[in-house]
């Protein structure tokens, strides 16, 4: 037997329960082809509202909440992996709709894995985690829509959390002029070491919404949503594209199509939970090329299994800097 994080709702109730540490078996977890040990998970801002229940994510009761995990695969009737291999996991809806990764073992579809990339330890993978990734699949948009290092500053928002912190990273190695919005301006040595050039409070983001406001930036990567996503789009320069991945501010839009028509502004969604298998591969192929690994330890904070309940909630607060590991050795 080994031990979950557990999460159950009454029939009917609109709320979950708390989430709780228990001790279940292999017969606990759902149907798959591949039953992995945990080895490193993570805790990203979806995590934290699985865990915490602030937010809709958990859709199937009971539940493992955990969305990323690097395992070992103990078993397998899939042809493409075998005893001893080692696997990636981001997203697909496991710690949503299929038994997650906050645990000691996981049984997982065949489908949704990708061997552990050869240049990458477990921690890295982790430390990078669905933050990372999705901060990499932020910076295929842009440069898919023709923003360069050239092209002008790049704005980055929610900069000294998980998405934000691996998007800076990158960005700086690739020669972005980055500006880095943050609500933590004590952050301020944190995020230039990472690579901005000029850090903003959010504060200027989330006042109210011009339809055109003063060209600021040339792209942008928003984790916020709502009145920071409209403004970021408002402020982005003719022919600028900004990448929204984030709902850290709110799941509203309140914006106009004047950033569209009139500026020719490209708003560039993006999903990691369901990204088709060539978009991960070359995502994990760029930050193996253009994530510098020691910035990557440098952001990331290593806990225990059981801090991930207290984690949980200290994330949607706002008061993880970068990117966590979770070590279930
Ligand atoms: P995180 O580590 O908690 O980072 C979020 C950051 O957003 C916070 O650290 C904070 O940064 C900033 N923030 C928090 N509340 C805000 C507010 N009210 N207004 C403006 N900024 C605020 O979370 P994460 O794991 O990086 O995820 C970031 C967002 O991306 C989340 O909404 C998450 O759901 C989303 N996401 C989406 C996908 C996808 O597939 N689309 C994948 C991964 C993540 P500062 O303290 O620096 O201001």
């Amino acid at each position: 037997r080994f031990k979950a994080i557990w999460i159950t709702r009454e029939e009917g109730a609109k709320v979950q329960n708390p989430a709780e540490i228990r001790e279940i078996g292999l017969d606990d977890l759902m149907e798959g082809d591949v039953t992995v040990r945990v080895l490193k998970s993570t805790i990203n801002y979806k995590d934290g509202l699985a865990v915490t229940g602030r937010g809709p994510v958990v859709r199937r009761f009971p539940m493992i909440p955990g969305i990323d995990l690097v395992g070992e695969v103990v078993s397998s009737t899939s042809g493409d992996f075998a005893r001893g291999d080692m696997v990636l996991l981001n997203g697909y809806g496991v710690g949503e709709v299929h038994m997650g990764a906050y645990a000691g073992y996981a049984r997982l579809k065949a489908d949704w894995l990708i061997p552990l990339p050869k240049d990458l330890s477990a921690d890295q993978a982790m430390a990078i985690g669905t933050a990372g990734y999705t901060a990499m699949l932020c910076v295929l948009a842009l440069e898919a829509h023709g923003v360069t290092p050239q092209s002008g500053p790049v704005l980055v928002t929610g900069a000294a959390g998980g998405v934000g912190s691996v998007a800076l990273a990158v960005l700086g190695r690739l020669g972005y002029e980055i500006v880095a919005s943050t609500g933590r301006p004590e952050e301020a040595t944190y995020l230039r070491n990472l690579g901005a050039a000029e850090i903003i409070d959010r504060a200027e983001l989330s006042g109210s919404v011009r339809p055109l406001a003063k060209e600021r930036w040339a792209g942008a990567i928003d984790v916020a949503g709502s009145t920071t996503l409209a403004n970021v789009l408002s402020m982005t320069r003719y022919g600028g594209t900004v990448a929204a991945c984030g709902l850290a501010a709110g799941m509203d839009l309140p914006t106009s199509v004047a950033p569209f028509i009139l500026r020719g502004v490209t708003l560039a969604g993006i999903d990691s939970v369901m990204a088709p298998r060539p978009k991960r591969v070359e995502a994990y192929e760029r930050l193996v090329r253009d994530l510098d690994m020691g910035l990557l330890a440098g952001m990331t904070t290593t806990i225990g299994f059981d801090d991930v309940i207290p984690h949980a909630s200290a994330i949607l607060d706002g008061k993880v800097r970068g990117r966590l590991v979770v070590d279930l050795g």
